[in-house]
């Protein structure tokens, strides 16, 4: 009887059971920029695609501020809005920076994006690591933004990041 009960509740709670995190299928890592000034804030970015894009969810899992602190805005597991359509397989990360189409990149924003990037490639071995304008081919006519306002494979190979 009281093993009828346990195969009972068993059976029950299978298909309540919480997915557990990073369950998605994760082939990019995108860099960006947040396209304002350096001392834009985690909170205004929020309120920014919530009230005004009106976005559900945040456009990228981190941001990096000026001083290399990663704000985490978002859990793997779930899809932020970084680049149409590529959105379910990737993971997004910003510099908080890089106003009117420059690199502002601070050198502790460098070397926290090389730390992500690296963890990141080791978690996910296969990981493709593009910039948000690499979506739109290498001509530059054809970039509708040219975030993240730098070369990410040249940067990649400068910096000895991977
Ligand atoms: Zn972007």
């Amino acid at each position: 009887m009281i093993q009828q009960l346990i195969n009972g509740i068993a059976t029950w709670i299978k298909p309540m059971k919480i997915k557990p995190p990073n369950t998605r299928d994760i082939k990019y890592l995108f860099l960006h920029t947040t396209g304002t000034s350096m001392d834009a804030t985690p909170d205004a970015m929020r309120k920014y695609w919530k009230n005004k894009l009106g976005w559900k969810n945040p456009g990228y899992h981190i941001t990096i501020d000026k001083y290399g602190e990663a704000h985490h805005l978002l859990p793997f597991d779930k899809i932020a809005n970084g680049v149409r359509g590529w959105n379910k397989n990737a993971i997004h990360i910003s510099t908080i920076g890089g106003k009117d189409g420059t690199d502002t990149r601070t050198e502790q924003q460098k070397l926290a994006l090389s730390w992500w990037v690296k963890k990141l490639s080791s978690e996910y071995t296969d990981i493709v690591i593009k910039g948000h304008r690499d979506v739109y081919g290498p001509d530059k006519s054809y970039w509708k933004k040219s975030c993240p306002n730098y070369d990410v494979t040249k940067w990649l190979k400068e910096d000895n990041v991977l």
